[in-house]
């Protein structure tokens, strides 16, 4: 049989459970009392059943109250119900023992009936209900001297009061919990989205919090900038397939402007400040609606998490980069070099730099104008950026200097991918404007500093042999 697992970990059905095993497992003391004061009509093989079965029913309550407190664990809700079938033998066997009026113990019939009503499912509650009224009918076939008419009223008359009453509690006890479980994942949702920096990344932990929220079955998350094609970013569960219909009637809700909920799916748009559009996407089980409330909410946190991460991202990107020739900067040069000896290290590749530097560029400058010397940068910089294969990295090290990384070649190698840099036509070319490189190849020991003055005073001595050259150090 399978429980589909609703807000049954919540702590309401944890106490309504809590307080339906404490009544079961005092019932044995009523039974002793039934044993040694009502002489006559009791019977003591139907007492000792109860008995036997509440010691079972104790066992396996503690067993599930460690199982659950000591592992964090969630409510088992199959366990739960062969605890609560327990209960009714139970209950079945003292009344039989007791030989008295059944009526006394229709109350503790109703007991698992209300417990299956809160936590589980229609099939749990059926489950209840049948077995509950089987074992009450027995008890009053038994009881009124085998009289069928008697025995069928009572099970007619309390099953269909027993079986109108769980479905309504049960309603009522799932929109109750349902509107708890949705609370508590957007509060979640809130603390874990104002700690995310990244985009999409950062949604994975969201996506079930999400679906929860919005008491949804699944969950999808499409993105895309104004005007291009929306992706999926997020699926709830985990790797969950993607409809391509679904981008459809997402675009048509971003369009509109407005949630559009088709009584299966449920479309929630929002167009965020950075100009990223997204559109969340739920499935909904049957009779668990979309509370309108909670998808503005959601779809809020979901944009202020897009907000902060395109903003983190740009000012990441503005301080990592040159502003001149759009090449990353001398910090995130530095920052490459680290990890590129790191690298070099771990796998014992070679690994090269060369550090650049413009011929007399002072004098091109005083000539033709910082403007002109500023596109010089621009296209030589954008020269190397080509030039170079695409694991090396080129960066602006200084004014009219440039650094290469270059890991996995050797100085020679180098050398030839310099040659080659040089043989460039270029503006700097066509202007008469050469540079100066000088090489190193990382020794296996040094540290990134160190390496870097070895390339800086190859560079030097490129300049003193008369510039317009590349220097290897030795
Ligand atoms: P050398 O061959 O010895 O390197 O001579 P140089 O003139 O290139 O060297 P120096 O260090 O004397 O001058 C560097 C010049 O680079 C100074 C400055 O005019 C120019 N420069 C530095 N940064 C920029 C920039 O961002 N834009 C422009 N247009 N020029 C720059
Ligand atoms: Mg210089
Ligand atoms: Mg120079």
């Amino acid at each position: 049989m399978q429980f589909k697992r609703g807000p049954s970990s919540s702590q309401m059905a944890r106490v309504v459970m809590s307080i339906t095993t404490a009544i079961y497992v005092t019932i044995p003391v009523y039974a002793v009392a039934v044993l040694l004061y009502r002489r006559g009509a009791k019977d003591d093989a139907d007492i000792a059943g109860a008995f036997v079965l509440a010691g079972l029913l104790v066992g396996l309550t503690a067993y599930d109250y460690q199982r659950t407190r000591r592992h964090r664990a969630d409510m088992d809700v199959p366990f739960a119900l062969v605890q609560l079938l327990l209960g009714i033998a139970v209950v079945t066997f003292v009344n039989l023992g007791g030989g008295g009026d059944p009526g006394t113990y229709r109350i503790l019939y109703l007991l698992p009936l209300v417990v299956a009503a809160v936590m589980g499912d229609l099939t749990m509650i059926s489950t209840v209900w049948a077995v509950s009224l089987a074992c009450l009918g027995y008890v009053v076939f038994r009881q009124s001297g085998h009289q069928v008419d008697t025995t069928a009223w009572t099970v007619i008359v309390d099953g269909a009061a027993w079986g109108s009453a769980a479905v309504a509690m049960h309603v009522a006890a799932q929109r109750f919990l349902a509107g708890t479980a949705a609370a508590e994942a957007v509060a979640q949702l809130a603390t874990v989205a104002d700690r995310l920096e990244r985009w999409p990344e950062g949604l994975a932990p969201c996506m079930p919090l999400i679906a929860r929220a919005l008491d949804a079955e699944r969950a999808l998350i499409l993105a895309g900038s104004a005007g291009s094609a929306l992706e999926p970013v997020g699926t709830y569960p985990p790797g969950a397939g993607v409809h391509p219909a679904l981008a459809t009637g997402a675009a048509r809700a971003l369009d509109g402007d407005r949630i559009i909920d088709n009584g299966e799916l449920v479309f929630i748009p929002r167009r965020t400040a950075s100009g990223l559009d997204v559109v969340i996407v739920t499935r909904q089980a049957a009779h668990h609606r979309v509370r309108f409330d909670m998808a503005v909410t959601v779809s809020q946190l979901i944009a202020g998490i897009v907000d902060r991460a395109s903003l983190i991202g740009s000012l990441r990107e503005l301080a990592m980069t040159d502003p001149l020739t759009g090449l990353p900067n001398r910090r995130s040069m530095f920052e490459s070099l680290d990890r590129f000896v790191a690298i070099a290290a771990r796998n014992a590749e070679p690994f090269s730099v060369a550090m650049v530097d413009l011929d007399h560029f002072k004098d091109y400058n005083d000539r033709f104008g910082h403007q002109a010397g500023d596109r010089i940068l621009r296209e030589l910089g954008a020269a190397f950026a080509t030039g170079i294969r695409h694991q090396d990295l080129v960066a602006r090290y200084g004014g009219e200097e440039f650094c290469v990384l270059m890991p996995g070649t050797t100085a020679d190698g180098a050398a030839t991918l310099f040659d080659h840099l040089r043989r460039q036509d270029t503006v700097a070319v066509t202007e008469g404007v050469s540079f100066s490189a000088g090489l190193a190849q990382w020794d296996g020991h040094e540290t990134p500093d160190e390496l870097l003055a070895r390339a800086d005073a190859a560079l030097y001595r490129a300049k003193g042999r008369g510039r317009d050259r590349v220097e290897t150090a030795a």
